[in-house]
């Protein structure tokens, strides 16, 4: 049966480049076949220091935006990944099965250990592990993400591959990241060459899901931009990031291709063009931030979802990880 898996990590407030990428494209996949899960990976989160209290009250922000943008925990299952200890027992198996080589290549763990990699943690490393247990505990088939994540679903996939192939099985099947859209990697607002990330410290660099309308409008007016007009199509934007940032935001919040949005701004400068922006984003942002907040209200009824969610999900992961290290020649005897 197919399944689509998709996992958020609690460790900061959602932003546009979230919702964008990732969960405004979740409640779409249900009731279209395939089962759908959905995680606050909260085992991810730890990997850079979380406060706990914070830990706690990000987790349920997390889990009333997914309620907020449409998913029903009746028809998909939603749940934070440390109430399910499949994930992290299959971590550590694969931990034995991924090949130190293939971390070393891995993108996100260059830009967040930064220079001093000595001090990062050990989690941080092993991140993509744990991603790939995430997916294959489900024996996923499809892996919604962002542009950033392809790096990681592909890396499950080798996970998968050699796994079946050192143990003579076709057990795990391979997963195919779904990256659609015009938004699938949302840059900051401060530096075109860096993707918008909850983490970053700068809080002008991301608009966050619970931004009111003055502080969107604010953030988007002091955008890093140039000085040209917009173009009459996306070919003319291919040498201006900022730019090119902006008006795929546009296209992406209005659901029209970037030469329409062009179309109707070509040969306008950024003076009309953020305005409109930020209009957009506040009639697009607004309703789901409105939502959020009550769902928020009520924080013993998001632990009962995410409980109850966790209890599926385990239904169906503890199997899948029992009959791996059965295949690995584990004892099971009880
Ligand atoms: P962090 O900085 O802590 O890694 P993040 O903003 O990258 O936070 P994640 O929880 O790592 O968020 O990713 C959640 C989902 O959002 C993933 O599917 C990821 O690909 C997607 N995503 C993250 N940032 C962007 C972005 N700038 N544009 C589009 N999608 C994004
Ligand atoms: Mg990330």
């Amino acid at each position: 049966k197919p399944r689509i898996f998709s996992g958020i990590q609690p460790s900061g407030g959602l932003t546009l480049g979230n919702y964008l990428g990732a969960l405004r494209r979740f409640a779409g996949f249900q009731g279209t076949g395939p089962e759908t899960i959905y995680c606050v990976v909260d085992l991810h989160a730890i990997t850079v220091w979380q406060d706990p209290a914070e830990l706690t009250r990000r987790t349920r922000e997390l889990a009333a935006a997914y309620l907020a943008s449409g998913v029903d925990p009746e028809q998909s299952i939603l749940f934070n990944q440390s109430q399910v200890p499949a994930h992290a027992e299959l971590a550590w198996l694969f931990n034995c099965v991924a090949r130190l080589g293939w971390m070393n290549r891995m993108t996100q763990f260059k830009d967040k250990a930064g220079k001093n990699s000595e001090n990062v943690s050990l989690g941080l490393y092993a991140y993509p592990s744990l991603m790939a247990a995430d997916i294959l505990t489900y024996h996923a088939t499809a892996v919604p993400v962002g542009e950033d994540q392809k790096q990681h679903v592909e890396l499950t996939r080798d996970i998968a591959a050699k796994f079946n192939h050192d143990y003579g099985t076709e057990f795990f099947p391979a997963p195919e990241p779904l990256i659609e859209g015009s938004a699938t990697r949302v840059m900051s607002l401060r530096d075109g060459s860096k993707k918008m990330s909850k983490s970053d410290p700068s809080d002008a660099s991301r608009i966050n899901l619970t931004d009111d309308a003055d502080t969107i409008t604010q953030k988007i007016r002091k955008a890093r931009t140039d000085a040209e007009p917009l173009p009459a199509t996306f070919e003319g934007l291919k040498d201006r990031p900022e730019a090119r940032n902006l008006v795929n935001i546009y296209s992406a919040l209005t659901d029209e291709p970037v030469n329409a949005v062009l179309g109707r701004f070509e040969g306008q400068g950024f003076g009309t063009f953020k305005p409109a922006l930020a209009e957009v984003a506040v009639e697009v942002l607004a309703p789901i931030t409105a939502k959020m907040t009550q769902f928020m209200a009520d924080p013993a009824e998001i632990d009962r979802i995410l409980g109850k969610g966790a209890d599926r999900a385990h239904a169906i992961a503890h199997p899948i990880v029992e009959r791996t290290k059965e295949i690995m020649g584990m004892i099971r005897s009880r």
